[in-house]
């Protein structure tokens, strides 16, 4: 779940690992450790509860040596604490492990038995264990007799102080990849650790296992048969992973939203058919008519966004449309009909309930595509086909641009279904106008910072609030209740506007303030009814909508620029992530790294 970096070649690992694992931060993790072989052969391990920062406080000069591995902890085995913290260590074995062990009472029971006695309560450290107990001399070996006892997910890199040349590393629903340098070798869970070292990189498969040497490395499965790879050339630079002057990551990522709505339009709308084209659908027009219904999914924001993109494609292509968390779909043993589109969105490509939900999609002979950020992940490659964000890394932990560029794809896709079927000319052309404004008027929404800031400074003194929206702006609503308690840890609840008289109206009074998206739309009228309930009790309200609804009403209104209306929720969903984000500073949260959670869930 958190990560990974190893290094193994001719300079001293530690400042390698430690540079690689501050990169790796803003996944979120509660603990960091090192281990290294020093010069004279011996195993070095340190490690500490807390940040990497701390890690690197605690770290003797002395402390040299290569090859290194290196890791942040999310725990799910253990409390977060020095003991608990990777690498694990067993004799001559150092390892350090992302992801869960399934089996691992019935692996301590037996390790136990055989007399084994253990420093941790984790679940990795039992893969120490089982390793060390492997043949003598021949660390791929004895890792691969390891994991064939283990059931789980896992990241692993594991060093042995009797190969002092190399690292194993293996992979099983938890991504590893290998970076490529000159006479020198890397591995880690996220490119972000990378970037600094090398531009070329090897993504492992699950089931894959890997020795990696200064010189080179080899790949090869579980049963030892050797596979061939692939190198990929890095598209980033470490630049996208710093802050550029911006307090913080989720500020720089916010402000960053025109450009990225700008580079998900390009080359992608076409004015001589007023469509959209999407090149990876890998979908011709006869097949892409067939669709008979869309199912889009994925977790957090991104099954919000999924909502977001049910909308549009329901309401301009009239192709039923909803969306459904993949957390959930995948348990529950989903009918898989013939002409339904599957979509799975995911900012990381590799959150793990959305890859299972594909794998069931495909095992049962659906049809997935993908909505990825991530060039190259597990997911992307699992699906048949999709359409990669290009919003460049998303560090921040809670997301924004990818938020807003999903829904753009989503944007696209229904327009592309659209002027398949029965969406006029002069409709689509309405919708590509549209699209072209998008990245002017979030600039316009951005350029409100202030007056938005203020409006959370206020609202963030109360202990909650309600969030509500109808039809087009209900997902804005949820994704906007999502980020304020993402980051703020205020409560927040988002219900459809049309509910709040049966039931959640109890609740509204002086204490609890309520954000209502607004939209001037044909709800207009309905929506002013429920504000006039929600004023009647003395509930405060913060308006997001457009001019027009700004004469209306008696409340606090942020004005909104206006599009088409079913491209209006993208727009309304900005001033939302800069009120969360204010509030988050005014509260004096750790607005980048919020607690308890991880950028890219790979557990379950
Ligand atoms: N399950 C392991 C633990 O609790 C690994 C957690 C992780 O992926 O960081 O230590």
């Amino acid at each position: 779940m958190c990560g990974i970096v190893a290094y193994v070649g001719g300079r001293d690992s530690v400042p390698v690992l430690l540079e690689g694992l501050a990169r790796l931060e803003y996944r979120g993790y509660d603990s960091a450790g090192i281990a290294v072989l020093g010069r004279g052969g011996d195993l070095r391990v340190r490690k500490v509860k807390g940040r990497v920062a701390d890690l690197a406080a605690d770290l003797p000069a002395r402390l040299k040596g290569s090859p290194g591995i290196g890791h942040t902890r999310w725990a799910t085995h253990g409390e977060p604490s020095d003991e608990n913290a990777h690498p694990h260590s067993c004799g001559p074995i150092a390892i350090v492990h992302n992801g869960i062990i399934e089996n691992a009472d019935e692996l301590r029971a037996k390790l136990a038995a055989a007399g084994a006695q253990f420093a941790s309560e984790t679940d990795s450290e039992l893969v120490a264990h089982l390793i060390a107990a492997g043949p003598d001399g021949d660390l791929e070996e004895a890792v691969r007799l390891a994991l064939k006892q283990v059931v789980g997910t896992y990241g692993l890199a594991i060093i042995d102080t009797r190969s002092p040349d190399r690292i194993v590393v293996a992979r099983n629903g938890s991504p590893v990849l290998l970076g490529i340098g000159d006479k020198e070798m890397f591995a880690a869970s996220d490119v972000a650790a990378l970037v600094r070292y090398c531009r070329q990189v090897v993504h492992l498969d699950d089931g894959e296992i890997a020795t990696i040497r200064a010189d080179g490395f080899r790949t090869s499965t579980l049963d030892a048969r050797r596979t061939t790879k692939q190198a990929a050339v890095i598209e980033t630079d470490a630049t996208s992973y710093d802050a550029d002057g911006h307090a913080h990551f989720m500020h720089k990522e916010i402000h960053e939203q025109p450009q990225v709505v700008e580079r998900v339009l390009r080359g992608r709308l076409d004015d001589r058919f007023a469509t959209a084209h999407l090149g990876g659908l890998n979908m011709d027009p006869r097949e892409a008519r067939a669709i008979r219904r869309v199912k889009i999914l994925g977790c957090g924001s991104a099954y919000y966004s999924g909502l977001l993109g049910a909308q549009l494609i329901e309401e301009l292509a009239r192709v039923p449309a909803d969306a459904e968390p993949a957390s959930e779909f995948r348990y529950r043993s989903p009918v898989i009909e013939e002409g339904t589109l599957y979509i799975a969105v995911s900012q990381s490509g590799e959150t793990y309930d959305t890859l299972a939900a594909v794998q069931e999609v495909k095992r049962k002979g659906g049809r997935a595509i993908g909505v990825i950020n991530t060039v190259g992940s597990t997911i992307a490659r699992e699906c048949e086909g999709g359409v990669y964000l290009h919003a460049g890394p998303e560090v921040s932990v809670t997301s924004t641009k990818t938020f807003t560029a999903t829904a753009t794809v989503f944007a696209l896709l229904a327009l592309h279904l659209a002027r398949i079927r029965d969406l006029s000319p002069a409709d689509g052309q309405r919708i590509v106008t549209g699209l072209r404004q998008l990245p002017g008027q979030i600039a316009e929404i951005l350029a409100m910072e202030e007056e938005i800031a203020a409006a959370a400074k206020d609202f963030a003194e109360y202990p909650g609030m309600f969030f509500i929206g109808r039809v087009r702006g209900w997902p804005v609503a949820r994704e906007g209740a999502q980020k304020l308690k993402e980051v703020s840890y205020l409560h927040a609840e988002a219900y459809p506007a049309s509910e709040l008289k049966h039931g959640p109206l109890a609740l509204v009074g002086p204490a609890l303030p309520t954000v209502a998206v607004l939209p001037e739309d044909e709800l207009l009228e309905k929506n002013l009814g429920t504000l006039g309930e929600i004023r009647a009790r003395q509930g405060r309200v913060l308006v997001i909508g457009h001019s027009g609804v700004a004469g209306r009403v008696t409340d606090d209104v942020l004005v909104v620029p206006r599009n088409e209306p079913e491209l209006d929720p993208i727009l309304l969903s900005v001033p939302l992530q800069l009120l969360a984000y204010h509030a988050a500073v005014a509260l004096g949260n750790d607005v980048d790294k919020p607690r308890n959670l991880a950028k890219s869930v790979t557990v379950e």
